[in-house]
């Protein structure tokens, strides 16, 4: 089939498939043209970015700092009330990846362009719980964490962090921080082979920082002597 006809074939299936399964922007319910996914136009073009990418001194740099997590960005703000928090639930409940890829590409862009985290060598994904992710079907920071690694020309290391025991979701403050005190513990053997490889500056990501207790506690676990960067999707006003 040449190329031309295989478009306009390519266009009658996108077509028959939108008059059967309208699509709709996941933020305003307005019905999707053929070629759009996910957003609309104009929802693409509100996102309310946080730019932490260019910002030395961010709000989630501040919310890290105790962490000795020295640089850190998000994509966007989270706000409960707010339409786009949809995006993160259509992923991560909803199960939608190809939309965490879109997401994750983008912060990886902006990153890369920043030029802030050109010196990253490894990036790790905040590990589920197995029995959640076994839930799931998937965690949500290893797909973002891929998308990073390429983009920042790092190596992408799923094994260097891994749970130790299943925490609750908890909503207060102190109870998060006590839940996740002692939730993570480093692989030995990843760890040496990372050593041994002259990897030392390592990218921490997970899909919404809220007061940054969850990636306080998995820093807690890695040695002194690495440098921490974190990322997220979505950052929590
Ligand atoms: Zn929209």
């Amino acid at each position: 089939m040449g190329s031309g006809v295989g478009h306009i074939f390519r266009l009658c299936v996108a077509s028959l498939g939108d008059l059967f399964f309208p699509r709709f922007c996941l933020v305003c319910g307005a019905k999707l043209d053929i070629g759009e996914r996910h957003l609309c136009p104009r929802c693409a073009d509100d996102i309310p970015f946080t730019y932490f990418w260019g910002w030395d001194g961010n709000p989630a740099e501040q919310r890290l700092a105790e962490a000795h997590v020295e640089k850190a960005c998000s994509l966007f703000f989270y706000r409960r009330d707010s339409d786009y928090s949809s995006l993160i639930h259509q992923f991560k409940y909803g199960g939608d990846i190809p939309l965490g890829r879109r997401l994750a590409g983008m912060l990886a862009g902006e990153m890369a362009a920043s030029g802030r985290f050109a010196d990253i060598d490894a990036v790790v994904p905040i590990p589920l719980h197995p029995l959640k992710k076994f839930r799931r079907g998937f965690n949500q920071s290893d797909i973002i964490a891929r998308e990073l690694a390429v983009a920042l020309g790092a190596a992408f290391e799923p094994r260097l962090i891994r749970r130790r025991r299943f925490t609750r979701t908890q909503t207060r403050t102190a109870d998060r921080r006590r839940n996740m005190a002692g939730a993570f513990a480093v692989n030995e053997k990843a760890l040496r082979r990372l050593r041994s490889a002259g990897t030392f500056h390592i990218l921490l990501v997970d899909d919404v920082l809220t007061t940054g207790s969850t990636i306080a506690a998995a820093a807690s676990v890695l040695p002194s002597d690495f440098r921490l960067a974190a990322a997220t999707l979505a950052c929590v006003e």
